[in-house]
């Protein structure tokens, strides 16, 4: 059985193989072989029997001749018994006498056969005996001698063909034996060789399967060969190929899909069964949920932990995000890990997500995002500390939400910033977001073609001394010009520049041009002192005190007119590294302003640490010092307490002399407001130091 399915594979559908090819080559040569042996013993036996029929008829005349000679017989007494020993032998065709004028005598035949008139009459002339084949007969003509006389000539003619069949009915046995041979040996070399070749065509079909697993992604699978010789040889190889492939794919799909601090799917792998659930999405009713959390407490730890200290940390966290995952996996979808269980990635530095699939509604998929919320920030312990992780999330509805990875994840990190905002847990996205986003988007985009055009500007707002009426100083404030002198108020673009770090660059311009400016009076005699307003942003670059001072220099500016206005709140984040930009600068001479007082949470004890020469009393007391009945006692409580801390005192925003006048009674030092002037660019501003224009009549008022 296995032996004709051996020999029938030959002949597959497909192209074939080199093992069957050198299968079907051995057979044929075999095959040809038999046949050219065959043919050589035809041709042999051909040759043969010409050349036997010719000896036989010698041979039969000869004894012919030999007889008539020997008994003196004369032609005409040849009778039957000479002409019966001339059929004796089977092949012989016809006996012929003939006398020695070529007249026929006497004639014995089996078969009617054209007479060799020619031969005979060679004979007769040569007196020797002659040979001829006529139409498949070989014909002998010898001469009868008779006492040194030619009497005539006896001619045997004997049939080739009878010859040859003879010796093949001879040769037939040997025939049939290797027709058997041949019968036998054909299929048995030919499973031979294909038994010997069986390995090339495994080694093949290996090979073939590995390329399609790579195609699919895998390579893994051995090839068992035992021959002892080279195809084993070559198995082996093949085999420690495919496993060193294998262990290479492995590595690479790690570096590729998961994130080596976690062990947890990477940004790529998300995206990828974002993919996968999006692409079966449409045969599965219910909603996926993405969930975006982000661990503000990571991020700090992670600044200041050392590398290995970080990767500790990070798998702790890990572990206890992935535990807080399967708990409300449990709780809220009622999953066991094992059924369409939820995907947990590190996306990056601090932030992970989850994809949740199937949800019963948006109340559920909620659930979920601030029941994970709160597990995760749960405090924990790690290397003696107890850790809260600070973490909110933003969550999306796939395929709601967004129809590709990208989407998701960008919309649920929108959802996710608005929860910060918002200083919620977790939020859900909403298509408003989106749209802030986009306008945020273009506003950043106008932004900053609007740096490379020098488009903010530096308007300045005069502070005045209370007492006096006088110009002492000036606050520059940013402003937007666009091209078409439409001016953008910083209420406007000043949070969008803080969220993308554009602010850097715009308070740069703004320092520049009031520095320049503010250097320029004072070289005309108006030596004011110009306040800029400093982002929280730019206070936490380190470098921030070398780059004002540079301005400075650059500017020729006296670093005593320059003022800086910084807001409580970035004061009191982090006082220790207030204390760092502060301290440079304050050295040489640039004096500190605490902006918007009032507003922010300061810790008195704080407060009378840092050196701050002035303290700005926020607009909306001064706003409601007629309407609001607590805003008085507040504006007296911090002119008491800066009169204590020994610091001057500039009110914002004054719109109306009674407030003007209120002020001065309590001793506030300066203001600011519409009542004295908005906010204006350089050159009117000069114009207004020139004319030395103050509200005298507000303060004769007063005085009166
Ligand atoms: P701020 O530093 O408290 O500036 C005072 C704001 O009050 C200015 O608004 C000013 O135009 C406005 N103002 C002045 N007098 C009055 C008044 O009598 N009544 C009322 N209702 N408002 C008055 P502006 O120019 O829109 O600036 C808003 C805020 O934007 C500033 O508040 C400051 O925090 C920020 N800002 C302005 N320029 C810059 C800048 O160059 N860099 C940074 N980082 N922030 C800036
Ligand atoms: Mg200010
Ligand atoms: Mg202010």
């Amino acid at each position: 059985m296995g032996f004709w399915r051996q020999f029938l594979s030959l002949f597959p559908g497909r192209p074939i193989s080199l093992a069957r090819r050198a299968t079907l080559y051995a057979a044929a040569l075999m095959g040809g072989m038999a046949i050219v042996c065959v043919l050589a013993i035809f041709a042999t036996v051909l040759v043969m029997g010409t050349e036997s029929a010719r000896r036989a008829g010698a041979a039969q005349a000869a004894e012919i001749v030999q007889k008539v000679a020997s008994h003196d017989l004369s032609l005409s007494e040849i009778g039957p018994t000479e002409l019966q020993s001339a059929y004796s032998w089977r092949p012989i065709h016809q006996t012929l006498f003939h006398d020695a004028s070529g007249r026929l005598v006497a004639r014995g035949y089996v078969v009617d056969a054209p007479t060799p008139t020619e031969t005979i009459r060679r004979a007769l002339d040569t007196a020797a005996m002659q040979t001829s084949v006529h139409g498949g007969v070989v014909w002998t003509a010898a001469p009868l001698t008779v006492g040194g006389q030619t009497i005539g000539v006896v001619s045997v003619g004997i049939a080739r063909w009878r010859v040859l069949t003879s010796y093949l009915a001879a040769l037939l046995p040997l025939f049939a034996a290797s027709l058997a041979f041949m019968l036998v040996a054909i299929p048995l070399a030919v499973v031979a060789v294909r038994r010997r070749a069986q390995p090339l065509e495994t080694l093949a079909d290996f090979a073939d399967k590995m390329t399609q697993q790579r195609a699919a992604g895998a390579t893994n699978g051995r090839i068992e060969i035992r021959t002892g010789d080279e195809f084993e040889k070559l198995a082996g190889a093949l085999n420690e190929m495919t496993t060193r492939q294998e262990k290479l794919r492995r590595q690479i799909h790690r570096l590729a899909y998961v994130d080596p601090a976690t062990q947890l799917p990477n940004h790529e792998r998300f995206r990828r069964e974002l993919y996968d659930f999006l692409d079966r999405g449409d045969s599965t009713a219910r909603n996926g949920a993405v969930i975006v959390f982000d661990l503000d407490r990571l991020r700090r730890l992670l600044e200041t932990l050392g590398h290995e200290a970080a990767d500790e940390l990070l798998r702790a966290v890990a572990e206890r995000v992935a535990h807080a995952i399967k708990r409300v996996d449990r709780l809220v979808r009622m999953q066991d890990s094992v059924e369409r269980p939820s995907v947990l990635a590190r996306l990056r530095g601090h932030e992970f997500a989850v994809l949740a699939p199937s949800f019963a509604n948006d109340e559920e998929a909620m659930r979920f995002a601030q029941m994970a919320t709160s597990a995760i920030n749960q405090a924990f312990d790690w290397r003696e500390l107890k850790l809260t992780l600070d973490c909110a999330a933003g969550a999306v509805v796939a395929p709601r939400d967004g129809r590709d990875p990208d989407t998701l994840t960008r919309n649920a990190r929108l959802a996710l910033a608005s929860a910060r905002q918002q200083g919620n847990c977790a939020r859900f996205f909403t298509s408003s977001m989106d749209r802030d986003a986009t306008s945020r988007f273009t506003l950043e985009k106008d932004m900053r073609l609007a740096l490379e055009r020098g488009e903010f500007r530096a308007y300045f707002q005069p502070k005045i001394e209370l007492a006096t009426g006088r110009i002492v100083g000036a606050e520059a404030l940013a402003r937007w010009v666009r091209p078409d002198r439409t001016i953008v108020s910083p209420g406007v673009f000043v949070p969008a520049a803080e969220e993308t770090g554009l602010i850097a660059q715009v308070g740069d311009a703004v320092m520049r041009e009031a520095c320049w400016n503010a250097a320029a009076w004072a070289r005309e005699g108006f030596p004011i002192q110009v306040a800029v307003n400093v982002s929280p942003l730019q206070f936490r670059d380190e470098r921030f005190p070398e780059h004002v001072i540079r301005i400075l220099e650059e500017a020729a500016m006296p670093a005593l007119c320059l003022e800086l206005e910084v807001t409580e709140s970035v004061v009191m984040e982090n006082p220790e590294q207030a204390m760092r930009m502060i301290e440079p600068l304050r050295a040489r001479g640039v004096r500190f302003a605490i902006d918007d007082f009032g507003c922010g949470h300061s810790s008195l004890a704080s407060l009378s640490r840092l050196p701050f020469d002035v303290l700005k009393i926020d607009q909306q007391f001064v706003a409601g010092l007629e309407s609001d009945r607590h805003a008085p006692a507040i504006v007296e409580t911090i002119l008491a307490m800066a009169a204590t801390l020994d610091m001057n005192v500039v009110a914002e925003g004054i719109e109306r002399e009674k407030d003007a006048a209120f002020l001065r009674r309590r001793g506030c030092g300066y203001g600011q407001g519409f009542l004295y002037g908005a906010a204006e660019p350089a050159p009117e501003f000069g114009e207004r130091l020139r004319r030395g224009r103050t509200p005298a009549l507000s303060i004769e008022a007063d005085v009166a």
